[in-house]
């Protein structure tokens, strides 16, 4: 048994026999052969070393006759690695006597090798794992990995998922999944939560200990990843999952009731959707509204750029699925770590460069396309527009001229829409929260976005494993931000709400509420707990809490501070 810490994204408990995905997308197979098919598997190993010796080959000569043989010698170096009987009686050694098949055997030899020069700060580990690659990549064949097609269930182990690829997760057969790489305010762990999939990124370098077939146990609530669990810890887990069940439907009793606390203040509990088919999670969890649809994952689909139509029938089915329910359209959120669509743009720094609304601003015919959707879909219910990573003034500006330009297009056109549109922006940039009192007077709403509050306020990439540390929403800098955009919003009589992953939480929610915030956005499979914490407390209390906690300077101090209080009304909801 091999107990790995990594990031949990998703809550939940998954029991089950593993996929692994290597970081190129293929599928690493069961680490064992049967005895009597041990020859045939070093055959096949040395055809897989022979072809990659040839492919070696090939590109030496090319590279000698186009560049020269110095540059050519670098190929030299590869082949004599590949040809190397040592390095070949090893890999052949685990078949014959541990069985090992060969896919396994090639990684365990090679990257103890890679190890070794890894450890002597030598460049030659890249090397190694080059070659690692080629063999895996020959025994394999060239077919990525379809995730789309699983006939039992599994759960994935990837060096990495993105965004879309996590989207297309067969929700029937995946349990759970666990990746190497990501940080918790990272795409793909907010989309594995919309799934609610169980799910832990950020476990450092563990593939090559585990084979397809193993059985596995992803925590995603502490964040563990339990590789060969023995019998006690199944045990153990399964009485968890057990537990997770009554709890979820304990809670659901709570559906029809509405989010209020003891002394009647009245909290809108919103969902957020990537896809249009989650308005279903939005109604079964007893979301008010929508409270943030992110509307980029039409990009993230297919290759093809979606036209106006395509916009129009996936909100209005939205709207239509929500009736009289307020839904809040946000407009592209593209690139950074959600990449695809019309630009992928080569950039040093992605968060910091052509992204959100700065990539529509930069392509008005696409932005426009949008707009006409969101304004043809706004006749058919109770819609609201909302801007993205709004970090100036004037940009805000433009988003508003066009979109009133888009108004009189429309009005020409004899399209129906909502002329009284209410438009927000959401706030996660500083610079938007030290302008907050003048874009209030320009904007209908404000909808706090903490996942990159929380980023672009400690310089901390929310996709980044290694300054994870770093990366907390209840840092004192990011909660006097939020504190102080909800004292605006309040001051200037606008609607305020906080639409990133900290609203879903209930460690938060008292927090929150003290501060003087009446809306939550969240997952809506969040829902019923953060309802829970509401209807357990008065507002004098989380007022108490909050006065509290802006004046702590500690991190560690005001999470341990705010677990107390929640175990204090609701222990049943402290997990860890
Ligand atoms: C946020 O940044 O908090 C947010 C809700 O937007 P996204 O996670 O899509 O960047
Ligand atoms: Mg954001």
């Amino acid at each position: 048994m091999q107990i790995l810490q990594g990031i949990g994204v998703s809550p939940g408990v998954a029991i089950g026999e593993a996929l692994v995905i290597d970081n190129e997308g293929f599928r690493i197979p069961r680490r064992f052969v049967t005895r009597d098919a041990v020859d045939d598997e070093i055959q096949r190993l040395d055809a897989a070393i022979n072809s990659v010796a040839g492919e070696t080959e090939r590109d030496r000569d090319s590279v000698n006759e186009q560049l020269g043989e110095q540059i050519g010698s670098i190929f030299s170096a590869h082949l004599q690695l590949v040809r190397d009987e040592k390095l070949r009686n090893e890999i052949v050694e685990f078949i014959r006597d541990r069985h090992y098949s060969p896919e396994y055997a090639v990684s365990r030899v090679l990257r103890r090798y890679a190890k070794v020069f890894e450890k002597l700060g030598t460049p030659h580990a890249h090397d190694i794992f080059d070659l690692e690659k080629a063999i895996l990549r020959n025994l394999l064949g060239l077919r990525r990995e379809e995730l789309t097609h699983l006939a039992s269930p599994v759960i994935v182990l990837a060096s990495d998922l993105t965004p879309s690829e996590t989207a297309h997760l067969d929700k029937e057969f995946v349990r759970g999944f666990a990746t190497e790489i990501g940080g918790a305010g990272g795409h793909t762990a907010i989309v594995a939560k919309g799934l609610e999939i169980p799910a832990v990124v950020g476990v450092d370098r563990f593939l090559t200990d585990v084979s397809g077939g193993d059985l596995i146990i992803v925590d995603g609530d502490s964040g563990r990843v339990i590789l060969q669990p023995d019998e006690e810890t199944v045990a153990r887990y399964r009485h968890e999952l057990e537990q997770h069940k009554t709890l979820a439907t304990r809670l659901e009793s709570l559906r029809e009731l509405s989010a209020e606390t003891t002394d009647g203040a009245k909290i809108q509990l919103l969902g957020n959707i990537e896809f249009p088919y989650e308005v279903d999670a939005c109604l079964q969890h007893g979301a008010d509204g929508v409270g943030l649809y992110r509307t980029e994952f039409l990009y993230l689909q297919g290759n093809q750029v979606p036209t106006e139509e395509v916009h129009f029938q996936a909100y209005s089915d939205v709207v239509r699925a929500m009736g009289k329910r307020t839904v809040v359209i946000r407009t592209l959120d593209l690139g950074a770590d959600k990449m695809g669509g019309p630009r992928q743009a080569d950039e040093r720094n992605p968060f910091l460069g052509l992204r959100s609304i700065r990539l529509s601003l930069n392509d008005i015919p696409l932005f426009r396309i949008q707009l006409r959707a969101v304004l043809r879909a706004s006749a058919m219910g109770s819609v609201r527009l909302m801007f993205p990573l709004i970090s100036t003034l004037p940009e805000l500006r433009r988003a508003k001229m066009v979109l009133a330009d888009v108004m009189e297009d429309l009005e020409e056109d004899g399209e129906p829409f909502d002329a009284n549109l209410q438009v927000g922006m959401m706030v996660e940039t500083p610079s938007a929260v030290m302008l907050i009192d003048e874009f209030a007077r320009e904007v209908d709403f404000f909808s706090i976005g903490t996942n990159d509050l929380v980023q672009y306020t400690l310089a901390v990439d929310r996709t980044n494993r290694d300054v994870a540390y770093l990366y907390h929403d209840a840092d004192p800098a990011v909660l006097r931000l939020i504190a102080r955009t909800i004292e605006a919003a309040t001051a200037a009589e606008i609607p305020v709400s906080l639409c990133g992953q900290m609203s879903g939480l209930p460690i938060y929610t008292m927090l929150l509420l003290g501060m003087g915030l009446r809306s939550f956005s969240l997952p809506p499979s969040a829902a019923p707990e953060v309802k829970k914490v509401c209807r357990s407390v008065d507002i004098p209390l989380c007022r108490s809490i909050s006065d509290r906690v802006l004046q702590m300077d500690n991190v560690a101090e005001i999470e341990k501070m705010l677990r107390e209080e929640l175990r204090r009304i609701a222990p049943e909801l402290v997990m860890t």
